[in-house]
């Protein structure tokens, strides 16, 4: 017996030993595991645990109760992180999540080491809770500490940004999350408002790849999006595809009927400088007045209607006087000849409209928008040219769906209009007529 206990004390001095520790607290630990034995390390369970109690209004705070999700990707971001064994301090970790993972926008980070998990849940809940508002992601993730003793938690609370749509501009959203159209560089974006629309800005290669204007009703839309495949009722005569004459003609005719049809008017946005607000076709139409854009997306419309490769073209254009002004025309090609189609009585030219080759120079337009597709300008220089692919990248955005078209109030008949072939001139006259 005397043996056999010495023999035990014996495996006791050497393991604490090999544990390079004081026999003292190496029973006193081995002990305390054998009444409380080691727990297994559930991290979904402790996630969902932690969730529901930082959700909880908290006990001392009387703020109100936080709406966190429990972020799985990031969990298992932070595992895969572990077994690589880059974890690293927290700094490592808020600054690794911040560039690999651009839709975090506010990441906060804490750690704790305890026996228990119940003491882990305890300390990262009261750390939860004294957290500024607007956080809306929660992860955490358990590792046992190297003697096995405890086990390290690390908690990270952040702001996920929500990925960018325009229907998010007209909400209190300011910040958003998007990828370029070009690099595909994932990044936040705050959409500044400047008087020539709201662009999507891409902070990788530096190009603009989304431009948004607001309809009637301030919502917002990608500016391809305002082209919809409107054509008013007519009865302008079709000419044969390859009869180029005959295409000019049919051209003219529906540029004409476009600005003798609409009476110029600044819009109210525009006028105060808080940016323009843009009209769909059906009701430049319908209301039988607009400015440039509106116009000009009427005739581009109808234009593309008939089969004409018509683009509207945003940018600026020299006026009478010579002064440089933000401007929007529209630009149609026949054969290999691209017109300039002024829709404005300021640069209208009634004798016909000029080629780009003629007066392409006066204009420098930054972007240019069909039905489906917005072009962006691809170089610094302009070479006068709206259909190069060497000179316009085009970015696809699909085309609204009809329920998202503004209906058009009946307004005094004149959505009952058609354009009626009158002495040569297309003129609108009331169908019920
Ligand atoms: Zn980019």
């Amino acid at each position: 017996m005397r043996i056999v206990l010495a023999l035990f004390f014996a495996c006791l001095l050497w393991m604490s030993f090999q544990k390079r520790e004081p026999i003292k607290a190496f029973l006193a630990r081995e002990l305390s595991a054998l009444i409380d034995p080691i727990e297994t390390l559930d991290q979904a369970s402790f996630l969902a645990e932690l969730t529901s109690r930082a959700n909880a209004a908290s006990e001392t705070s009387k703020k109100t109760p936080l709406a966190l999700t429990a972020s799985t990707d990031l969990q298992f971001w932070l595992s895969q992180r572990s077994i690589n064994g880059q974890l690293g301090d927290l700094s490592a970790i808020t600054s690794a999540i911040k560039d690999t993972m651009p839709t975090f926008a506010e990441v906060e980070a804490i750690e704790f080491k305890a026996r228990r998990q119940t003491e882990l849940l305890d300390e990262f809940t009261r750390w939860i809770h004294t957290r500024p508002p607007g956080l809306t992601h929660l992860a955490t993730f358990l590792i046992r500490t190297p003697d096995e003793d405890r086990v390290k938690g690390i908690t990270i609370a952040c702001r996920k940004l929500p990925r960018f749509t325009p229907t998010l501009l007209n909400s209190d959203h300011a910040e958003f999350f998007s990828t370029c159209a070009f690099c595909e560089d994932e990044h936040p974006v705050s959409v500044e408002r400047n008087p020539l629309g709201r662009f999507l800005h891409c902070p990788s290669c530096s190009r603009n790849y989304g431009i948004l204007f607001q309809d009637l009703e301030g919502r917002y839309h990608h500016a391809n999006q305002f082209l919809t495949g409107f054509e008013p009722p007519s009865f302008v005569p079709r000419a044969d595809p390859d009869d180029l004459d005959g295409r000019h003609f049919e051209m003219t005719t529906i540029w004409k009927a476009v600005v003798d049809h609409c009476r110029y008017e600044t819009d109210i946005l525009g006028l105060a400088g808080q940016g323009e607000q843009w009209q769909f076709a059906s009701q430049t139409h319908a209301y039988a007045n607009g400015d440039c854009e509106d116009t000009s997306i009427l005739l581009v419309d109808w234009l593309i209607a008939r089969g004409f490769d018509a683009r509207v073209a945003l940018g600026w254009a020299q006026t009478a006087g010579g002064e440089t002004t933000g401007h929007a025309w529209a630009v149609c090609r026949i054969g290999r000849e691209e017109f300039i189609l002024e829709s404005t009585p300021h640069y209208y030219d009634p004798q016909g409209p000029p080629t780009n080759a003629e007066i392409g120079n006066l204009y420098l337009p930054y972007a240019l928008l069909n039905r489906g597709t917005t072009y962006f300008r691809r170089t610094e220089g302009w070479t006068p040219t709206y259909y190069s692919s060497h000179d316009w990248e085009a970015i696809t955005t699909p085309p609204l769906s009809p329920e998202e078209i503004p209906k058009i109030a009946e307004t005094a008949g004149s959505v009952a209009t058609a354009h009626r072939w009158i002495h040569g001139r297309l003129h609108f006259n009331d169908l019920s007529r």
